[in-house]
């Protein structure tokens, strides 16, 4: 059944794959540095002082931004990082590059569409709001797990909302897929991030949006999953590959689906704790046995195989004020219930509900 009119899908242009391929970038960007002008960079500043940064290529005239990800990204972030572009200087760059997670990669998605499209990036927010495209952007993922290596979105936190810059022109245009870069991520986050993954799989094939060309995506994002997080015996080296390519599928899984109850709860939770997506998708995530019940399953194994302990009470002592702003959040998101429940959610879903869930967690 087609719900919707099918959208004809923006893809990449280019994507590179394999261990070491980092040092192709300077090879890669060989025909952009043909316009002559300069190339911004955007680096997670977990690696300052690290080998990485060594092998960053950068030439004289292009600019290096380094970005914290202790905060989710925000609309603040993504205009001062436009107005360094523009002070360094009065052209265009000719293309820019996040090298990090999902949020410094969504910094790049962001910021090389505000250069060239006027005011504020909150103003963005939303579906199908951007005019002009961005200049060349190329991401490198250095946590696998969010898809934003390969979505239409940049998820941002702006100042009434979180949501994405979503439109065709946020697609980047080259995606360069390392793992050796994500063999430096921490056990815990690793998992959470690894699990935001999970979590789309499950979450795009248990809603009324999936298609079979999704579905397809989505299988085997979930199979690898299951290898690399339910499998206590694969080398860290294998599963990262795995991993990274899980990601990349998720990603694609989502283009024609939606994700669903798990994100529409973790939204309210990050807008009002500012807790990390990977986290805040897992504290979730934990409670939604009444929904996902064969998921849930899965999850907690792999919350024992992984000795993964979440906090708890984790809404413990929020004021009135502060779950009412939660609820609201979550109950907002249309589209995402839209999918999980069925046209009708809001005969099913009571912001009552809703609450009951936060308490849970
Ligand atoms: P992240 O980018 O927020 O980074 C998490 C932490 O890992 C940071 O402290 C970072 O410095 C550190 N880190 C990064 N690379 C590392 C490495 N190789 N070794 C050690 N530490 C490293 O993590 P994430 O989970 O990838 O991204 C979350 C963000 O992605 C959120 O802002 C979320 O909203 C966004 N997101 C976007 C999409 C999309 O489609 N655009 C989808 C899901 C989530
Ligand atoms: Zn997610």
């Amino acid at each position: 059944m087609i719900i919707n009119k099918p959208r004809n899908i923006k893809s990449l242009d280019r994507c590179i794959y394999g261990k070491g391929t980092f040092d192709q970038l300077d090879e890669i960007l060989s025909f952009k540095r043909k316009d002559n002008g300069f190339v911004v960079f955007l680096l997670d500043d977990y690696f300052n002082g690290k080998e990485l940064e060594n092998r960053i290529p950068l030439k004289n005239q292009d600019i290096l931004i380094r970005i914290s990800a202790a905060d989710e990204p925000t609309t603040d972030l993504i205009d001062e990082v436009v107005v360094k572009c523009k002070k360094h200087s009065s052209s265009l760059p000719v293309a820019m590059i996040g090298i990090g997670g999902g949020s410094v990669m969504d910094v790049c998605k962001a910021a090389s569409l505000m250069v060239t499209n006027p005011g504020y990036s909150f103003e963005y927010q939303g579906l199908d709001l951007i005019k002009n495209p961005g200049v060349y952007s190329i991401v490198i993922p250095t946590i696998s797990g969010t898809g934003a290596e390969v979505s239409m979105t940049a998820v941002l936190t702006g100042p009434v909302k979180k949501l994405g810059i979503k439109c065709d022109f946020t697609v980047p245009d080259q995606v360069l897929l390392d793992s050796e870069l994500i063999y430096s991520v921490p056990k815990e986050q690793r998992f959470y991030t690894g699990m935001d993954c999970f979590i789309h799989g499950i979450e795009a094939i248990d809603g009324r949006h999936i298609n079979e060309f999704a579905r397809g995506f989505a299988e085997k994002s979930l199979d690898l999953c299951r290898e690399v997080f339910l499998n206590s015996k694969i080398s860290r080296e294998l599963a990262d590959e795995k991993l990274m390519v899980a990601s990349y599928m998720g990603g694609l899984s989502l283009t024609y689906s939606q994700v669903g109850v798990c994100h529409a709860l973790s939204y309210g939770l990050s807008y009002v704790l500012h807790t990390h997506h990977g986290i805040a998708n897992c504290i979730v995530f934990n409670v939604l046995e009444d929904y996902y019940s064969d998921g849930v399953k899965e999850f907690h194994e792999m919350l024992r195989i992984n000795n993964i302990s979440l906090p708890k009470n984790y809404t413990k002592g929020l004021s009135e004020a502060e779950m009412s702003k939660m609820v609201e959040t979550s109950y907002a998101l249309d589209h995402m219930w839209d999918h999980a429940i069925g046209a009708n959610w809001k005969e099913i879903i009571t912001k009552d509900k809703i609450r009951a869930l936060f308490e849970r967690m």
